[in-house]
C-alpha cells in the first residue's frame, strides 16, 4: 500500500497487516505532517486539529494493547515487580520502546504521551497480576 505525505509529497510503502484498522492516523517522517489515511482504498483526509474523540479511543486502544502485551508475555516477572511495587522500573525498556511505537502510529503529542502514561499506570501498577 502507498501512502503520499498530502503536504511534501513523501511516499512510504506500508504492509496494511501491520495496522489493527482501516482509518490510520500518521505522521510523516519527512515533514512532521499529521494526516488521516483510509486504508480501504481513498485518498488522505484532511487532518483535524487537537485529537477528536474517535482518535483517543484509538489511541487508548493501541496503548492497552501495547501495554498489556509486556504483563501477558511476562507474568511471572510482572507479578513479582508489582509485589515489589517497581513495576514501571522493572519494564521501562519494554515501555519505552512500546511507547516509541504507539507514538509512531498515533503521532506524538502531549494528549498521546498521557494516553500512554494513563495505561501504563492502570495496566502496569494498579492491576492485580495474572500469576
Ligand atoms: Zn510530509
Amino acid at each position: 500500500m502507498d501512502i503520499t505525505c498530502p503536504r511534501c509529497a513523501a511516499r512510504y510503502r506500508l504492509d496494511p497487516a501491520t495496522f489493527p484498522r482501516r482509518l490510520l492516523r500518521l505522521r510523516c517522517a519527512s515533514c512532521s505532517e499529521v494526516f488521516r489515511f483510509d486504508a480501504s482504498g481513498d485518498a488522505p483526509v484532511a487532518p483535524r486539529p487537537g485529537m477528536s474523540p474517535e482518535s483517543l479511543r484509538w489511541a487508548r486502544r493501541v496503548a492497552r494493547t501495547l501495554v498489556q502485551d509486556i504483563a501477558l508475555y511476562q507474568p511471572a516477572r510482572h507479578a513479582a515487580a508489582w509485589r515489589r511495587g517497581d513495576v514501571i522500573e522493572e519494564f521501562e525498556s519494554e515501555l519505552t520502546s512500546a511507547k516509541r511505537i504507539f507514538l509512531d502510529q498515533v503521532g506524538q503529542s502531549g494528549r498521546a504521551e498521557s494516553v500512554f502514561a494513563e495505561m501504563t499506570e492502570t495496566i502496569l501498577r494498579r492491576r492485580t497480576p495474572l500469576d
